[in-house]
């Protein structure tokens, strides 16, 4: 377990908060081997090896996971298929039904959700909730919209009262979904549930460092009534279980690195199948000279530092107007020192811990990076082993130049550079420099003038007086990337769509749609061109 106690240092106040009892009890199932063994026992695996994993939490280990084959993955595609069949039959009704029982299931169930969460990803208790809540608003939005979306429309036909046209819109198949660890939750579940409304079957390979998280997810759609078959998952090393994924699918719905992102696009594009790429950002954040500084300031903390900023929609960018810097600044350096950090699964801790070594060394080499060629630290900077293996404290950087690491890369941690600008203009364009294009947020009183910035500004998402919640949340909206942030989107229409393929049926009535009585082509010809004329006359699409 890591120390609890409070710690002394740059940032003050950092408490990791005792360890309350009825939680180590309730980590005591976790790890209770019956529990554990009950959740893994959906790996499809014949392999007989196993790869362990730990808890950031302590560095305390979890479980040994079975480990899947190419073959295993061919096997989950078999079943899938199978099952897919059936479940394409069912009704529209059904399968909404399914998604609200979900969507009560996962509020009930939530402290233990948000117990294996924080166990196998080492963030903060609120920030776990939110996975909670977002699987929950999923489901309830695609319940809803279901009809919206997925119903067979009629569409004008060629002629009218001739032709009568309509558009259905049928499952692909079997959907891959492989997902990354930063949400173990809401990133192993939410690209599929659209996937299972419009009548597809799932085989999802989430992260080796949280499939316990997406096994209790897979136990409770099983639990909201949707057919065990249906929902098959896949466990082991990217490369070689990814791939194999992608080679089965007949559609890959994938969220993780702009560089594996490429390699799946890659082997998508040979086998002629549609992905959608949700990926990295280097997103920024604009304070505009009208804004409520210490609004700004409390957005900026959130903005940043949320799951120890491994979020895809984080601001790792801030780029603040000349009249209101010195003041925003202040208040958002003295709002960070009040941070509690640690790693535990108590709900005081403001942010948690990174999840890996691989994230420590990442976050304190950009750090130390920049901190050699110049860039000042207004707080934090350093790992924190006192507090957990993997903790880093929320750190902001001033003086962040182009030959820095941190400057253009995605760093995926706690820690931000801060810029000053002196026009809107210069703002926009050096929000817009770099290769990313995911999420970006503007703070101004002037809410009209920040939706026409907006619209300037090169990302897929960007949220007004907001950091990424606003977008997020609203799960009408599409939420994906521009340029090298990926493609394709999640959420709204487009986030069911995708896993469809429009099919056209059109009814000829009456008359061909050819020459009729005898008529020769010249004169279907000139009829045609009259009708033609007429249907434009008449304002017909
Ligand atoms: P990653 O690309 O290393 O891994 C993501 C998933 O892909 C894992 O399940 C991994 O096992 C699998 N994988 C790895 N190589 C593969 C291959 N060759 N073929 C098939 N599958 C393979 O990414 P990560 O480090 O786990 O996640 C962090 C990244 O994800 C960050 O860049 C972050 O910005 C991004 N992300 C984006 C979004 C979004 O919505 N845009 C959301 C969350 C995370």
């Amino acid at each position: 377990m890591s120390e609890q106690s409070p710690a002394s240092g740059p940032l003050g106040n950092l408490a990791g908060g005792p360890h309350d009892p009825e939680h180590d009890a309730t980590a005591a199932y976790a790890l209770d081997r019956g529990y554990v063994a009950g959740l893994t026992r959906r790996i499809v695996s014949s392999t007989g090896r196993t790869a362990p994993v730990w808890s950031p939490v302590g560095g305390i280990p979890l479980a040994h996971l079975p480990q899947s084959s190419p073959a295993d993955v061919a096997e989950a595609f078999a079943r899938a298929r199978r099952a897919q069949v059936a479940w394409a039959r069912t009704s529209l009704d059904e399968r909404s039904a399914a998604l609200l029982r979900l969507h009560d299931v996962v509020l009930d169930r939530q402290e233990e959700l948000i117990d294996l969460v924080v166990w196998e990803s080492g963030k903060a208790r609120k920030d776990a909730y939110l996975e909670v809540a977002h699987v929950a608003l999923t489901a309830r939005y695609y319940a809803r919209t279901a009809h919206e979306h997925l119903d067979t429309r009629r569409v004008g036909g060629m002629f009218p009262v001739l032709t009568r046209t309509e558009v259905n819109r049928v499952p692909k198949g079997v959907v891959g979904v492989i997902s990354p660890w930063n949400y173990p939750l809401t990133m192993a579940l939410c690209d599929g549930l659209p996937a299972l409304l419009a009548g597809n079957a799932v085989v999802a390979k989430p992260d080796a460092q949280v499939m316990l998280t997406a096994l209790l997810g897979a136990q409770m759609l099983e639990e909201a009534g949707f057919p065990a078959e249906i929902w098959q998952v896949v466990a082991g090393p990217g490369p070689e279980v990814g791939g194999a994924v992608v080679a089965e699918a007949d559609y890959v719905a994938f969220t993780g690195s702009t560089a594996t992102g490429r390699a799946i696009a890659r082997q998508c594009a040979d086998r002629l199948v549609g992905c959608s790429l949700e990926l990295g950002g280097k997103n920024p954040m604009l304070v505009l000279r009208d804004a409520d500084v210490h609004r700004a300031a409390e957005g900026a903390v959130r903005a940043v530092f949320s799951n120890a900023g491994q979020l895809c929609v984080s601001m790792e960018r801030l780029y603040v107007a000349d009249q209101v810097y010195d003041r925003f600044v202040d208040a958002f350096v003295s709002r960070t020192r009040a941070m509690t950090l640690g790693a535990s699964l108590d709900w005081s801790v403001d942010m948690g811990s990174l999840i890996s070594q691989q994230q420590l060394d990442t976050v304190t080499r950009h750090v130390e990076d920049a901190v050699a060629k110049g860039a000042r630290v207004l707080t934090g900077g350093n790992a924190r082993p006192d507090l957990g293996p993997f903790v880093f404290e929320p750190t902001i950087l001033e003086g962040v130049t182009a030959d820095m690491e941190c400057f253009g890369t995605e760093t995926f941690g706690p820690v931000v550079s801060l810029y000053r600008f002196h026009s809107e203009d210069e703002a926009v364009e050096r929000a817009n420099d770099g290769l990313y294009g995911l999420n970006a947020s503007i703070y101004t009183r002037d809410t009209r003038r920040g939706r026409e910035l907006a619209r300037r500004v090169r990302c897929g998402t960007v949220n007004v007086n907001e950091a990424y919640a606003a977008t997020f949340g609203s799960l009408g909206a599409p939420m994906g990337g521009m340029r090298e942030s990926g493609m394709g989107r999640r959420q709204g229409p487009e986030g069911v769509h995708r896993y469809t393929e429009s099919q056209s049926v059109a009814v000829q009535r009456l008359l061909p749609i050819a020459p009729v009585m005898g008529m020769s082509e010249e004169v279907n010809a000139k009829v045609m061109t009259g009708a033609l004329r007429l249907l434009n006359k008449l304002g017909r699409a």
